[in-house]
């Protein structure tokens, strides 16, 4: 009976450990995180939270030129600041999927980038910049770049050699929509050819691309909900194929609103008055904690409070599928 009971035990602690989700904050440490940065990270850290889930905290430092430490550090103080603790990553590498900077997760990408090379489905494009500018269509006005496949092979999928020129590795995509739900947006199609053509997985001059890298990290940390900015929506489609491709199970997807400033223009880096600099200036962390929690639409008003605090009044239906918010 007891050897029942404690099998039970054990079985209902899996099924705890198997449900719990695993949320992320993935930022690029380019710069100090915005108000926009840190209303994803509160809201990311929220959902998990609230589920008793564990979250993760990974460097995205892809960008060799743009990256830095020191801003890698700015941003883990600015978390603890705001009371938003991880279990996993940082810059100490805690936990067993590490690391967890990307740039020194090189070798991981490489075999995921050979695994799809085997498909075929993959092909070296010596296009420069302005070669594919020079393809755009005239009234391309949403900065969106679309590749026009002038490297592609007639025949895919194809197996030819790498070319000795330096060049990136794209990825083939297909003409057909990839379906999702968005837990903000709603149901989501995409339709990668005509959205951004055959993406690139690796650059020519060896840099991984986020595609691949983000993919590839989400999976093996075992990130189970990705909470980020609308500005990555549609790449979430690339992402799933990318996920069938490899034959890794998917994360569930929740794009938020972005921040915009007074002038209806998306928050950057260069807002400083909205940056952690400025705002840990002018703001206590609760303050500022409620103010993020009132633009989210969690509480009817902007009073302090921790973020702890607003676990139990977090809820997703409070997050509209607008736009953006502006502060
Ligand atoms: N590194 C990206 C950023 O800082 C986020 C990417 C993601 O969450 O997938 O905006």
């Amino acid at each position: 009976m007891q050897r029942l009971c404690l099998r039970y035990v054990k079985i209902v602690y899996l099924c705890t450990m198997i449900d719990s989700p695993k949320g992320r904050f993935a930022p690029s440490p380019t710069g100090r995180m915005h108000l926009g940065n840190v209303y994803t990270a509160l809201i990311s850290w929220l959902s998990a939270r609230k589920a008793g889930g564990s979250w993760v905290l990974r460097i995205e430092d892809l960008d060799p030129q743009r990256s830095r430490v020191d801003y890698a550090r700015q941003i883990e103080d600015d978390l603890h600041w705001l009371g938003l603790d991880w279990d996993e990553g940082g810059l100490d590498d805690r936990g067993a999927a590490g690391p967890y900077s990307q740039s020194r997760r090189g070798a991981l990408y490489a075999g995921f980038l050979d695994r799809l090379r085997s498909t075929g489905l993959t092909y070296g494009c010596t296009c420069t910049r302005a070669d594919i500018m020079a393809t755009q269509a005239p009234h391309q006005t949403d900065g969106r770049v679309i590749y026009a496949g002038t490297c592609r092979p007639a025949v895919m999928p194809c197996h030819a050699p790498g070319s000795a020129v330096p060049h990136a590795v794209r990825l083939w995509v297909p003409d057909r929509d990839i379906d999702f739900v968005d837990r903000v947006y709603g149901p989501q199609s995409v339709n990668l050819a005509s959205h951004c053509g055959d993406f690139v997985l690796r650059r020519a001059d060896g840099a991984w691309a986020y595609q691949l890298a983000v993919v590839v990290d989400d999976a093996l940390m075992g990130i189970t909900e990705v909470v980020r900015g609308n500005d990555l929506l549609l790449s979430a489609a690339q992402q799933i194929y990318l996920y069938g491709l490899l034959g890794l199970p998917a994360p569930s997807f929740a794009h938020l609103p972005l921040v915009c400033n007074a002038e209806g223009r998306r928050l950057s880096k260069r807002d400083s008055s909205l940056s952690m600099a400025e705002l840990r200036r002018t703001h206590t962390p609760d303050a500022l904690i409620g103010r993020l929690a009132y633009l989210a639409g969690i509480t009817p008003d902007a009073s302090p409070c921790t973020a702890a605090g607003l676990l139990d009044r977090f809820d997703w239906s409070a997050i509209r599928p607008v736009g953006s918010v502006t502060v």
